[in-house]
This record gives structure tokens, sequence and C-alpha cells, in this order.
């Protein structure tokens, strides 16, 4: 119970006694939950949540947000499920605790400057609720205060992720205390020993700048008072040690020259104030020219607003001055939390999305006299109402996708080798259809396999242009290769021999006459439609000059094998299937498209010689084929479950059925199935007919 006291005494200054008392729930469950774990430090693990609710009710952020983190390593840590929490919480609780645990499962490890910028992305676009995010930083901030407990190993990779993740992400929300304290502690970590020659080396310059500071001090706040001005505070201020030595690296500085700059704060009521203090410190040292910034007209990308100038100090030395309005003050140090904050007291409070977009809201009508840094902007927009999914390879490797994404965009994004020869995915471990739209956080594996092909099919699912390209690349390959083949059948079949059997140069003259340098090129034109087959026969039988076209009334048909691929296709008016008689129809960049004999479609083009081919189907010819249906069914319970386990039973596969209710008594059910040919589906319908409920079975009539 002891541990619940500090924040009681914290929450009870902001929040109502009803919600004081929610949280008081919230702790003794999560006490009880965590029972005796311990942290590495020895005590009760209840000590961190606790510690994490603290900071949060600092920034006096809602009851919900402080319960959520009282419980937020119940789900990770302990038996407990989310549904428990909704139970007793409520489904807002819930969610805020299953987004903290989402992020603390995901694991940095690669240390790659790119591969770090997308897990920042995937942390922000991951948590849908800013809070989840506030959550997790205030997790983040107390682990790094105890961070001395772990092994240094652990230590270093913590320490590293904060810097590379953590910081960035508490920068880009304007959380500056956030942010300092991350770096300093990650600094101390990481780098142990530079961290303490740097530390000593600013205690050391300490004695001499603290008397150098009291007497600028001094001088500013007297100027302030004489010119009447209102302040509520003056003071030096350090830089943070991360801040000195990112300094010294990056701009290749000694310490002294980065120490001797010494940086003032002034906090005055309003803007107008801000303006005429600036006139005094002018008056009072010389500035700096060109140093002057006008933060508070424009103001920087992450809100940030303050006029910056930088004065010759009284021994030579520049002095860094920010003066700013004590709520411009708060927005500087808390960024987006600053807003709970503020909002206190107020009416009920809102959900928390909507205060964030408020904030980006702010950020734009600051920005827009600005015109620039709009960037940044855009970037906190897509990490809040993320556009994109971040998902791994089992390897690690983060992807990031447009929202839609399928595992076929992820594998044709990993290589076009990959995509074109995939078969299956695995999401998260589990088998997934390739369609499924991936969540951000999820590990996807593709599996291919060596012959396997693109299906035209996922050009309806794909949302990448990568994927959607390379399919419709391969599909033309693909495509032409098949036309070739299709064409040189129908050549040699208007030869009626083998094309090698005939004279070459007859058939270089053809080429030429075609403008062709390739035989392929011919073959696929054929295959294609382009060209009749009749006529380049012909033209190779008796030369291009030979122009009358020679009657084919003896024409050996065309077998069809079911194997030929896209180039030939079976027209959808008809449905034609093994079995049936059928004619071959030459479509211009098509190919050939089979129809059955009696569609009224061809009936007018019989005699067009130059139109339809012969066609037949080969004995074992292999696929299925749909066919149509028409039954009559009586209104029985269960009949058309009867009807469908009496079509798997003749193992045809049903592809459409639509039922319509023709009176009480009777049901027409349109059917489709998928057959090998005639004899196949004559068993389908015998099968059907053997149905009790079945009244009348026909094949649909051509229309
Ligand atoms: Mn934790």
């Amino acid at each position: 119970m002891s541990y619940f006291k500090p924040l009681k005494k914290e929450i009870e200054k902001y929040l109502n006694p009803d919600q004081v008392d929610q949280i008081e729930k919230a702790y003794l469950y999560a006490e009880t939950a965590h029972g005796d774990q311990k942290r590495r430090t020895g005590e009760p693990y209840i000590t961190h949540p606790v510690a994490v609710s603290c900071i949060l009710a600092d920034m006096r952020l809602d009851a919900e947000s402080i319960m959520a983190a009282l419980l937020h390593d119940v789900i990770e840590d302990t038996g407990v499920e989310k549904k428990d929490i909704a139970h007793l919480f409520g489904a807002q609780v819930a969610d805020l605790v299953d987004g903290v645990s989402k992020l603390t499962q995901i694991k940095f490890e690669s240390h790659a400057e790119a591969q770090a910028e997308n897990f920042r992305k995937m942390v922000l676009a991951m948590a849908r609720d800013i809070r989840v995010i506030l959550i997790k930083l205030a997790d983040r901030l107390h682990n790094m205060r105890t961070l001395g407990a772990l092994l240094p190993v652990k230590r270093k990779r913590i320490a590293l992720e904060t810097l590379e993740i953590y910081a960035p992400i508490a920068n880009r929300l304007g959380m500056h205390n956030f942010r300092v304290e991350f770096e300093d502690l990650g600094f101390a970590a990481l780098h142990p020993l530079r961290y303490r020659i740097l530390a000593d080396a600013v205690k050391k310059a300490h004695g001499n700048r603290k008397k150098i500071i009291n007497t600028i001090e001094k001088a500013l706040r007297t100027s302030l008072t004489r010119g009447q001005l209102a302040f509520s505070h003056v003071w030096g201020r350090e830089k943070h040690l991360y801040s000195i030595y990112k300094k010294m690296r990056n701009k290749n500085l000694p310490f002294s020259q980065i120490l001797d700059v010494y940086a003032f704060r002034i906090i005055v009521k309003d803007v107008d104030n801000c303006y005429r203090v600036l006139g005094v410190v002018h008056n009072l040292y010389k500035p700096v020219p060109e140093r002057f910034k006008d933060y508070i007209a424009i103001p920087k990308a992450n809100g940030y607003q303050s006029l910056h100038t930088t004065l010759f100090g009284p021994f030579g030395v520049p002095i860094e001055i920010q003066i700013r309005t004590e709520q411009m003050d708060q927005l500087a140090e808390n960024g987006i939390a600053a807003h709970w904050i503020y909002k206190t007291g107020a009416d009920s409070f809102s959900d928390a999305q909507v205060r964030a977009r408020e904030w980006l809201q702010g950020l734009l009508e600051m920005q827009k006299n600005a015109g620039d840094s709009i960037e940044f902007i855009e970037n906190v927009k897509i990490d809040l109402f993320p556009q994109e999914v971040y998902v791994f390879t089992p390897k690690g490797n983060i992807f990031d996708l447009p929202k839609g994404a399928t595992p076929i965009d992820f594998a044709y994004a990993i290589h076009s080798d990959i995509g074109n020869t995939c078969v299956a995915s695995k999401i998260d471990r589990k088998l997934a259809p390739l369609s499924t739209v991936l969540n951000n956080g999820q590990t996807v594996e593709i599996i291919t396999a060596p012959k396997a092909r693109p299906n035209p099919a996922w050009l309806s699912f794909v949302v990448t242009g990568k994927a959607r390209s390379s399919i419709r690349h391969y599909l033309k390959k693909q495509r032409e290769g098949e036309s070739i083949a299709l064409g040189k059948r129908l050549l040699e079949q208007a030869l009626d021999k083998p094309i090698h059997k005939m004279d070459r140069k007859k058939i270089e003259e053809v080429l030429k006459h075609h403008q062709f340098t390739q035989l392929d090129q011919l073959y696929e034109s054929i295959g294609l439609g382009d060209q009749i087959a009749r006529v380049v026969a012909d033209r190779i039988v008796h030369g291009v000059d030979h122009e009358k076209l020679k009657t084919f009334e003896t024409d050996q048909p065309l077998a069809i094998k079911g194997t030929e691929g896209m180039v030939i296709t079976y027209a959808d008016c008809c449905r034609p299937i093994p079995g049936d008689q059928i004619i071959g129809m030459l479509d211009k960049g098509r190919g050939l498209i089979i129809h059955h004999e009696l569609c009224p479609k061809v009936q007018h083009l019989q005699h067009r010689s130059d139109k339809y081919i012969s066609v037949c189907w080969e004995e074992s010819v292999e696929g299925e084929f749909p066919a149509d249906l028409n039954v009559e069914i009586a209104n029985h319970r269960g009949a058309l479950a009867l009807l469908a386990s009496s079509i798997a039973t003749a193992e045809a596969n049903i592809d459409n059925i639509s039922v319509i209710q023709r009176d009480g008594r009777y049901h027409q059910v349109l059917l489709t199935v998928s057959v090998k040919g005639r004899t196949h589906l004559a068993r389908v319908m015998r099968r059907i007919r053997a149905l009790k409920s079945v009244v009348k079975i026909t094949r649909r009539k051509l229309i």
C-alpha cells in the first residue's frame, strides 16, 4: 500500500476523487498481478509501474493514462489478458496497455541508421493513440534511470536504442525535458568513460563560470527592473552533457570553446514583453550581428517559439539569450504533453487523438505565415496518422509499405524474383492468404516454389507500383512465349506440315514482307491474331506475290490441350467444356477465343475463313472448365447444403451459386461448377438429380 502514497498525493492535485479511486483499484490489481516479482534493483516490481505513473502524473496526464501506466507490464509479464483489463477498467485502458505491450515486444537490433529511422516511424505508427507513446516514453525514462542494475551488455543495448529511437521521438514531439534526460542517461551508459571525463571538466569549469554568470544575471535583472519590465525568471543555464559531446564531435571543437558560451533564459508574461526585453538587453550589451532569430514570428518546425540573440558580454564572452513567455516555455520543455498540463481542470477529457490533432493544427497555424519547414509537420502527420505499415522479414529487417499492402507487395518489395515465384505466405508464423492486408509490426515470410509464376488475379489486390508493374511485365513476357507457341501450331496446321520442311528462301521472303527479322516474331503475330495463319501459309507455299487465297476446305482442326495459357481463352458467353463442339475465333491482339459451336455470337462469322479456325479438343485435355446449371429445388431446410455436398462428392467445385425464390415451395438455383468435361458434368448432374428435393436440372441454355 505504501508504494501508492506518493502517486496518490500527486494525482489528488488534479483528478477528482472517483478517478483517484479507480486508479487505486488499478494499482491494487497490478500489485497482485506482479506478486513477488522483483526488479533487477531488488525492489518489488510494482515500484516500476508506480514510478512510470508518477512521471505521467507530473505531466498531468488523464486518469486512463495513469491506470494504463500502472498496468503497463501485466500483459507482458503476468498471465493477465487484454480482455481481463477491459472488463475491469474499460476498453480504453485495455487498448492503451495493449498498445504499450506491443511496442515492448518489438526489438530493435540492427544499428543501421536507415533502420533506426524506420523503427522510429513504426513506433509512432503502431501507437494509434498518442498516449501510448507518452506511457512508453515514461516507461523508458524510468528504465534508463535504473539502468545501473543491468548487465553491461544489456545496458549498452538499451542505451543505444534510447539514443537512436526514443530521444529522437521525444524531440519530434517537442518534449525537450525527456529528450535531454534520455540523451544524458544514454550517453553515460554507452560511453561511461567519456561521460565521466566531460562531467569532471564541466564541474571544474563551473567555479569560474558561476562568478561570470552571477555578474551577467545581476546586470540583466537591474536593466529589466529599471525598464519596468515584468519578468518571472532570469537564469543562466548549462548545456546538457550530450549536446556538448555532440558539438565537440560534429564540429570538431575543443571543450573550452563550447563551454565558453554563456546561455540565459528570460521568461516574461506576454509576447509584447518579449520584444521589449529584447530592446533592453540589446541596449545593455552589444548584439553580435546576424545572430538574432525571431522564432516567435516564425516558429521552429516542432512548434518551438522564442527569441534568440547573442551578445558581446562583459568579459569578452559571448552570451546567448532566449526570451519567451511562460506558455512558450512549457511547450518548449514538454511539447505535445504540454497540452495536458494546460487543459487540466477543464471539462471532461476528450480523446487524446483529438488533442494530438489540435497540437498539429496549432503547428500548422503557426507555420502559416512562415511558409517553410512544413516538411516536419508532414512527417509528424504521417507518424500520427499513418498511411504506411511497417513489417519485418523473418531476419528482422524492416520494410515500409503503403497502407493496404499484402504479402505479394511485400514479396516484390524484397525482390521481383521472390514476387514472381511466390506461392504462399506466413504472417507471424501462421499461413495466411496472399491477399491478406498487412498490419504494423507483423513478421512476414514468403514461401516460393521454383516453377511458380505470378497469377493475373494478384493485380486485383496489390497496392504497390512495383508489384503491379512486375506482375504485368511477367505476364506480358509469358504471353509472348505462349503466343509464339500457338502461332507456330496454327501456321503448321495451315501448312499441313512442319515448318522446317518448307522452302527456307520462301520463308525469308515472307519475313521480309512483314518486316520481321525472326520467325518467332511471325509466330507471335499469328498467335495474337494479328496475322492469319492461312494467308501466311499461302505466301510460304506460293510466294508473297500470290494474293489469291487458296480455299482450305479440308483443314485439320487445331487440337486444344487446355495448357496453352493466356493466349487461348474460353468465351464467357457460352462456356464451352471439353466434349462440346467448338470453334475458335481469332481476336486481334488477344489470340484465340474458344466458343461453343452454337453460340449466337459466332454464327455470323462461320463463313469468314479469315476470322475463325476449326478447333477440337485434344483427347487428354487438362484443366477445369466452368459450366452453368439450373436447378429447381423444393424449399426444404438443408436442401442447399445437400446440393452442395452432392456436388462435392462428384469431385466438382462450386464457383458461384445464386438462389431465386420462385414461390414458397420451390427455389431456382443458378450454379456455376468447375468440371473436367462433359462426362464429368453428366456425373455431377446425375448426383444432383438423385437428390429427393431436386425437381429439375438442366445445363443452362446458351443465350
Ligand atoms: Mn515497464
